[in-house]
């Protein structure tokens, strides 16, 4: 019988993978990349505030969204269409809901303004809705649904994004890996932390698997003929000269294991985020280089709007338990409930140091290098 997959970049293999990985403390790494964005005019807050979000990221164990996507965010300063300077603005708001127009800022400043604004209404009215249109790509969908949790509140985050994945039937990207998440708080147990592409793999995992030369399970994506592949660069390529090809919906090729729904999952994000905001959707998002207008969607939600707050985090510890202590299928040790895996990394993280790809090491040194700042010794 074949054995049931665990993901080696974030489960068990990640011992032997941060063997080959460069270990940088948290404080320094952020103090390095804070500068760099400094350099490019943007002030000090607002580095810190997108530099938290990417740090995050490799924190939990997501280094397709940690700082290996600094590069990308320089170029795209450098390149004009991310504001360096913070520029959103409330265009429409009511007691529960406000639409932002992010006006090119960077994602991740507006959207931490948007889910602050979704917090500070529901403190009010229970709940709170932010939408955004005119962003940039905001980075892991998590970060926002955390400052929810800070507060004692379910959080929900979602975002378009650039046209990656292809939709059930198709052979040509055209909705984005559109994540999500959702995190409700709990008492003793970890809080329950969703942050899931709804694609069957974001588009990082693939550079990663292609930085590291390795092929990608089938499944994955689909080459230009619409059909499964296994070479990440190959599809990679495809995509970047849209040839066609793409990331599969969550449940994969077809509707054998439910393709179909993951594909109406990501259309589900692009209603949220991109039509309900008025922002590019589909095809559109980041077609114009000059304006990505990427669009997203933030809710906060008071569970002490329904039934006293302790009684819904006992009963959140209650269901965790039941899972976690349920039957465990043949060869396995533990069940898991979603976020409790990062929380533990971000504790070892925290303690050892960040582990980074050696490639990613290299272009932040040269881009350090470039805008004048010291890699940390
Ligand atoms: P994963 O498949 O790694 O994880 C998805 C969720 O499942 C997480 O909540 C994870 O929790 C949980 N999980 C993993 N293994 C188990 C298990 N055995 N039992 C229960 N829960 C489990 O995430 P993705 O690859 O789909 O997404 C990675 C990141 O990329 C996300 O942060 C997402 O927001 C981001 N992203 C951002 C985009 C953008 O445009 N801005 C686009 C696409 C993705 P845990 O964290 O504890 O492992």
């Amino acid at each position: 019988m074949a054995p049931i997959v665990s993901r080696p970049w974030r489960d068990g293999d990640e011992r032997g993978m941060e063997a080959q990985h460069v270990t940088v403390d948290e404080r320094e790494l952020k103090e390095f990349c804070e500068q760099v964005f400094i350099r490019l005019g943007v002030p000090p807050k607002d580095a810190k505030t997108t530099i938290d979000v990417l740090v995050l990221a490799d924190l939990r164990g997501i280094e397709s969204h940690g700082v290996a996507r600094l590069p990308r965010y320089v170029n795209g300063v450098k390149a004009g269409y991310i504001k360096p300077i913070e520029r959103s603005r409330v265009v429409k708001e009511t007691k529960t809901t406000a639409l932002i127009d992010g006006e090119q800022s960077l994602g991740q400043v507006v959207s931490r303004k948007g889910m602050e604004l979704a917090i500070r209404k529901a403190k009010e009215t229970s709940v709170g809705i932010v939408t955004v249109r005119n962003s940039n790509h905001y980075g892991i969908a998590g970060y926002y649904t955390l400052m929810a949790l800070e507060q004692d509140m379910i959080g929900v985050s979602m975002t378009n994004a650039a046209p990656l994945v292809v939709p059930t039937f198709g052979r040509n990207a055209i909705l984005g890996t559109n994540p999500i998440s959702v995190a409700a708080p709990a008492s003793r147990e970890r809080p329950f932390v969703l942050d899931m592409a709804t694609s069957v793999v974001p588009r990082g995992k693939l550079e990663v698997l292609d930085r590291k030369g390795l092929p990608m399970p089938p499944g994955w994506a689909v080459d230009e003929t619409g059909r499964s592949s296994a070479d990440p660069s190959r599809v990679l390529n495809a995509m970047a000269k849209r040839l066609g090809g793409g990331i599969l919906p969550l449940g994969g090729e077809g509707e054998e294991h439910s393709g179909h729904k993951g594909y109406g999952l990501a259309l589900m994000v692009d209603v949220f985020s991109g039509v309900l905001s008025g922002a590019a959707t589909g095809l559109k998002v980041n077609a114009e280089e000059r304006k990505p207008d990427v669009g997203h969607f933030f809710m906060a939600l008071d569970p002490a709007a329904f039934r006293p707050l302790d009684e819904f985090r006992l009963d959140m510890d209650r269901l965790a338990r039941e899972l976690k202590v349920s039957p465990k299928a043949q060869g396995q040790t533990r069940i898991y409930v979603h976020g409790e895996k990062s929380f533990t990394r971000m504790e070892r993280f925290r303690k050892e140091g960040i582990p980074l790809d050696p490639k990613v090491v290299e272009a932040l040194k040269k881009i350090g290098s470039e805008l004048g700042v010291k890699w940390p010794k």
